[in-house]
């Protein structure tokens, strides 16, 4: 499930007008595009004019042919057209149900209304199952007038108890409803307030079975592109009213929910296969019996020091070194203290060299050490250090054993092979010269 940003649901058929204009303008343009609210602009702010200003306007008897910069509007948020949906969540305790969407440089791209956020959730998949009856309480703010009520009585009650809808009902069954939508046809034409709603309201309704799923209601909604709906028991008598907005949070708190159980059961996966990534990395990259570098390794982190040392300019050098007499170490105690000799080996390298060197088995009894800030001289005074470790070493049962160290320096432009060429030459004359020694190359 992806979230859309705001720019992709956002309605860009919007009205705005200046703050400059009059009331009376904004109510005409409203009335010919079809739209119940403006947006009105007030230099780098955003206001919306809606039917229930101007009811208020009438209501305190102002002349609607004053300017809107006279009113007071309300303030709309507004939000960068890059944002996510799921950003516009909050906003829907916001009692203005606009959100204003801007551009980069912060003039007007669109609007997100409930409708365009209703059209963009797949009500399929999280609605299907909820009824209305489970969260909609009987008769919840819903206003219920008889047909016989005086017009511009209900309009002042309407205003006074700031509903934006009532339902007109004949001995509990809906028979129509009175929106700001309504007041605003019955305000344009002058109407005589004086007669009874039943002369103005919308009517027949349609309603919808309180047993109904939030997912038909949603299709309801959209299909008949209302903003909320009439909601009756199966006898057909009301039981309350829904609108978009609360169809949405709803929706949203579940998506939300849903997108977090998935979520972390995603992370909980990636993190399983991390871990798993992690062990194998390990078996591929390290010797079993003493954890160095293997040689696969080794030439893999090679390239990457023979990079950062042409970059550098450092000078690096590579120490070879094989036990003495190893066979016979084995025949004598056996592989297994055979096994703890190279294990101690390991352990004598990696206590004497520096963490930024790479130790590696290089195989059977051999051992390779990198050193990428190590001219020649330097890496045979530690290959000295490393022999004298060794040598110092009193392993169990077996006792005393010893190496030899073939030393070189790489060189700009060579292949590992020949540099390590040269430190098995330089440890051939060191076995040669009676082993438990350091030659560099250019003893060679
Ligand atoms: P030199 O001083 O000339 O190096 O003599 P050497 O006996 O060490 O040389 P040689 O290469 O003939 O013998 C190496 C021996 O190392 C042979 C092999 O059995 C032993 N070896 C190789 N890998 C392992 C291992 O993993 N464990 C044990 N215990 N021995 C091993
Ligand atoms: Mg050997
Ligand atoms: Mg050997």
């Amino acid at each position: 499930m992806k979230f859309p940003l705001v720019k992709d649901i956002a309605s860009t058929s919007i009205i705005h007008i200046s703050i400059s204009c009059s009331v009376k303008e904004a109510l005409n343009l409203m009335l010919k595009e079809n739209h119940r609210n403006a947006i009105v602009i007030d230099g780098d702010q955003f206001k919306i004019l809606t039917v229930v200003d101007i009811l208020n306007l009438k209501k305190n008897k102002h002349n609607i042919d004053t300017k809107l910069s006279n009113v007071n509007l309300a303030k709309i948020p507004t939000i960068n057209k890059n944002k996510n949906v799921l950003d516009t969540i909050e906003y829907l305790n916001n009692p203005i149900e606009h959100i204003c969407i801007l551009n980069e440089d912060n003039s007007l791209y669109g609007l997100i209304t409930h409708t365009d956020i209703i059209s963009n959730i797949d009500p399929d998949t999280l609605m299907d199952n909820y009824r209305l009856s489970s969260f909609l309480k009987y008769g919840r703010r819903m206003k219920l007038v008889s047909k016989d009520i005086q017009t511009f009585k209900l309009l002042e009650e309407m205003i006074n108890e700031t509903n934006d809808n009532v339902i007109i009902v004949d001995k509990l069954k809906p028979i129509g409803i009175l929106t700001t939508k309504d007041i605003m046809k019955i305000l344009n034409n002058d109407s005589d307030l004086s007669l009874a709603v039943e002369n103005y309201m919308s009517s027949p309704v349609d309603t919808i079975k309180k047993n109904s799923s939030i997912k038909e209601a949603l299709d309801f909604l959209k299909k008949k592109h209302y903003k909320r709906v009439i909601v009756v028991e199966e006898s057909g008598n009301i039981y309350g009213i829904v609108s978009q907005k609360e169809l949405i949070s709803l929706s949203y708190s579940r998506w939300t929910n849903l997108m977090k159980e998935h979520q972390e059961e995603l992370n909980e996966i990636n993190t399983i296969l991390k871990n798993k990534n992690k062990e194998f990395e390990t078996l591929a990259s390290t010797d079993s019996l003493t954890g160095l570098y293997n040689r696969y390794k080794f030439s893999e982190l090679y390239i990457t020091s023979y990079k950062s040392m042409v970059q550098r300019h450092n000078n690096m050098s590579l120490i070879l070194l094989d036990i003495d007499f190893f066979k016979k170490v084995n025949d004598t105690f056996g592989h297994n203290r055979g096994d703890q000799v190279l294990i101690q080996i390991s352990h004598t390298l990696l206590r004497t060299l520096r963490n930024i060197d790479i130790i590696c088995r290089w195989g059977g009894e051999e051992f390779v050490a990198l050193l990428p800030t190590a001219p020649l001289d330097i890496a045979k005074n530690i290959a000295e250090k490393i022999r004298t470790n060794i040598e110092q070493l009193t392993i169990d049962v077996v006792g005393k054993v010893s190496a030899s160290f073939g030393v070189a320096e790489v060189k700009e432009g060579e292949k590992m092979e020949d540099v390590i060429d040269r430190a098995d030459k330089a440890l051939y004359l060191a076995k040669e010269s009676g082993r438990n020694c350091v030659r560099t190359e250019t003893q060679i």
